[in-house]
């Protein structure tokens, strides 16, 4: 076994060992981690059930980890182990932070399979073609009903905003500008 499958074997069997922690503290089984190189910089496993919060999957806090040790929003050049294949909602997490690789363990499918047979889960049944259908789409698709409202005002908000960024952003450079001349001034 080469170096580097060793390093991505040892990812995954983390992952699998997050998901095993979740299920032992009442959340589903899922867990993940986020790699820079062959270091780990986030973990994370299911807490849905937990923290009440519906988003928060084993993916996507993984990515939440890294994203807070890091200090920054964007994961370029990270890659994902998650010990499942991740639903829709952890791809749109993954896309938006700028990980372009994943390493999953279970298939999606052959984890629906088995929660097919598992007791009421407690929460809005999905299902994997559906969510990835909705998440696809503009505004939700088929799948969900949308409609357009209000646009002019909520586009005001937005561009008062990119306005007063642009603001402090020509006023940050120029001050930056202001001190290098200093730097080299007569003194
Ligand atoms: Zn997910």
């Amino acid at each position: 076994m080469s170096g580097q499958d060793g390093f991505i074997d040892a990812a995954m069997q983390r992952a699998i060992q997050l998901s095993a922690h979740a299920a032992a503290i009442g959340n589903e089984p899922f867990g993940a981690v986020v790699l820079i190189g062959d270091e780990i910089v986030g973990e994370g496993y299911n807490q849905a059930r937990q923290l009440l919060d519906p988003t928060a999957h084993g993916e996507v806090q993984a990515i939440r980890d890294a994203c807070r040790k890091l200090g920054r929003l964007e994961l370029d050049g990270c890659v994902l182990y998650t010990s499942c294949e991740p639903c829709a909602l952890c791809i749109a997490a993954m896309a938006g932070v700028g990980i372009r690789k994943l390493y999953y363990a279970a298939t999606l499918q052959a984890c629906e399979q088995l929660f097919a047979g598992a007791p009421a889960l407690g929460r809005a049944a999905t299902d994997v073609a559906t969510l990835r259908a909705a998440a696809g789409a503009p505004g939700g698709g088929e799948v969900i009903a949308s409609a357009q409202r209000s646009n002019t005002e909520a586009l005001a908000v937005v561009a008062d905003w990119v306005r007063k960024k642009t603001a402090m952003e020509s006023m940050r450079e120029a001050s930056i500008t202001r001190s290098d001349n200093n730097q080299g001034g007569d003194a």
